[in-house]
């Protein structure tokens, strides 16, 4: 079974939890750029 990740449909950086790429996506729409507090957490 394929590891589990949840991708931001705006920045394409995965997280191992929805809540972060959910956290992600909301930081992506208002500000139209990233939060490093939200995408250190991103998976490789
Ligand atoms: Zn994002």
């Amino acid at each position: 079974m394929a590891e589990r990740s949840f991708q931001c449909p705006i920045c394409k950086f995965k997280y191992r939890t929805k809540n972060l790429a959910e956290q992600c996506e909301a930081y992506c729409k208002k500000y139209k750029s990233c939060s490093l507090e939200i995408t250190k957490h991103a998976v490789k």
